[in-house]
Parts: C-alpha cells; structure tokens; sequence
C-alpha cells in the first residue's frame, strides 16, 4: 500500500470509530451536528473529507454510536 507523506496514519488509525476493519475508509466522529446527525472526519489513504451524517438508527440491543448507513457491525 503506498501511503501519502505527511500522513500519520499509525495516529489517525487510533482515532477510528469503526470496529476493526482491514479496509474502506476510516471514520471519526468530530462533534454533534444535531439531534440526530454528527459531523464526521472520513479518511483513506489518499484524502480526508468532512461529512455531516446522519446517526445509525439502532437501538437494540444497544445504541449504536455510529452513522446511517455504515460498514461492519453496529457498536
Ligand atoms: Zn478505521
Ligand atoms: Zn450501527
């Protein structure tokens, strides 16, 4: 995998919210935007964005603190 100089991937890997994941982006939730939505950092290797997303529906058997939609198992 080529990583982009600069990136310090080893710091924002830490900062990631998603359970463990081998690949796809990687997602960090930056603050509240609403009552239902959150303002997220996404990152690959190659750029980062900022989104505001909206929060994973799930209640059951936990809340899930993730956003709509997401990859992989709820929280
Ligand atoms: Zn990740
Ligand atoms: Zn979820």
């Amino acid at each position: 995998m080529r990583l982009s100089s600069g990136v310090r991937l080893d710091e924002a890997d830490g900062r990631c919210q998603l359970p463990g994941h081998a690949d796809g982006s990687h997602y960090a939730l930056l603050a509240e935007a609403g009552p239902c939505t959150g303002l997220w950092a996404s990152w690959d290797a190659h750029e980062c964005r900022i989104s505001v997303l909206a929060d994973c529906p799930v209640t059951s058997p936990e809340a899930c603190c993730l956003f709509l939609g997401h990859p992989g198992p709820h929280t």
